[in-house]
């Protein structure tokens, strides 16, 4: 049964995720509090950030004002964020979550992922990107997902995240905790756009009932920015925004191409994550409950993609020839 006009998805423990959430990767902190500030007023209660992002304090700031004005219930929200590559060794976990929960100033996390399945070796809590002397990443060879994800689990135990889930796994490396969990993945976030819709990693969430949420639904053009800190080429972006069917799809029905992008994942069951820090697009962004998309119109987009994935970490010098790279294989 079609349930897409309802604001929210079951996860496998009963929690409710909200269909939409905004997106934080590349925010300042200023620019973070205004876009989670524009985002609350717009009626947003998911926030979607990282360790990594470096804006976890200045999000914790507005919704502690939020909190604290009564304007907002903490149990309300649902919160997001992800242990970063450097915290891939389970006695890293507990001691990462700790400071996000510090940064945020929340006593726990809605969701808390494991960013990658690649660890990097930081030298403290700021390396990020750790570099050896010829200026070469880091990599950690010797992680070991399963006893990662038990402390993962123990997270849960001790009421710091209410559910634990992946980013940027693949099937093979999901079932290798799916097989062993006792607490299981409530949800995997991956790249998924219009040219990038990855049917078959659904379809296996699905039976797992793994709920899946999409990064980059809009094309992550933003991404130009990042790859160029790291001197890499510039990656190729996909411009689903200018794409002619969706925005035939978006006139028929009085939407923007970003709408229609948006509604065909919720009506695909997929969580959205759109990042903006324009307050006009971030309510924009967030008006798709008001609308359906056709059978037919479903079938057209469905039509467009093209298996672009956009997102391989290849600015992570190393990262693709590592054995646990999640991305060699289909889905
Ligand atoms: P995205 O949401 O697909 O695209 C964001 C870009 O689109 C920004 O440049 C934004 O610019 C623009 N934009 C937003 N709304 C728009 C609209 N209505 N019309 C036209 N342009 C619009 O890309 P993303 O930020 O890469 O992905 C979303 C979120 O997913 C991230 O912010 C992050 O929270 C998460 N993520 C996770 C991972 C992971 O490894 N787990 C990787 C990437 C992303 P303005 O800000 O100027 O509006």
């Amino acid at each position: 049964m079609d349930n897409s006009h309802h604001l929210h998805l079951n996860l496998f423990n009963g929690q409710l995720i909200p269909r939409i959430g905004l997106g934080t990767w590349q925010c300042t902190p200023d620019e973070v509090k205004e876009a989670v500030n524009d985002a609350l007023e717009a009626g947003y209660r998911h926030i979607d950030t990282a360790y990594l992002y470096q804006n976890e304090a200045a999000i914790g700031e507005v919704i502690q004002e939020w909190i604290n004005s009564g304007k907002l219930k903490r149990e309300e929200l649902f919160i997001t964020t992800k242990l970063p590559f450097t915290g891939n060794k389970p006695e890293k976990v507990e001691h990462f979550l700790k400071l996000s929960l510090e940064n945020l100033k929340l006593d726990y996390v809605d969701l808390y992922l494991i960013h990658f399945p690649i660890g990097f070796r930081g030298e403290d809590d700021h390396d990020l990107f750790p570099r050896d002397e010829n200026g070469r990443l880091i990599l950690d060879f010797d992680s070991n997902m399963i006893t990662l994800w038990k402390a993962m689990e123990t997270q849960v135990e001790a009421g710091r995240a209410k559910a634990i889930g992946l980013s940027n796994f693949n099937s093979h490396q999901i079932e290798r905790i799916v097989q062993t969990s006792r607490i299981k993945p409530a949800n995997l976030q991956v790249e998924m756009h219009a040219y990038f819709q990855q049917k078959r990693l659904r379809a296996y969430c699905k039976k797992h009932d793994i709920v899946v949420c999409a990064y980059g639904p809009l094309g992550s053009k933003g991404r130009v920015d990042f790859s160029a800190r790291f001197g890499v080429p510039k990656p190729q972006v996909p411009d689903v925004l200018d794409d002619p069917v969706v925005a035939e799809i978006a006139n028929a029905h009085m939407k923007t191409s970003a709408q229609v992008l948006l509604r065909h994942l919720i009506q695909l069951n997929v969580v959205v994550i759109p990042k903006s820090v324009s307050q006009s697009r971030i309510r924009e962004n967030y008006e798709v409950f008001d609308f359906v998309l056709t059978a037919n119109e479903m079938e057209k987009l469905s039509q467009l993609d093209k298996n672009n994935r956009t997102f391989i970490f290849d600015e992570y010098d190393g990262v693709p020839d590592h054995p646990e790279y999640p991305f060699i294989i289909p889905y």
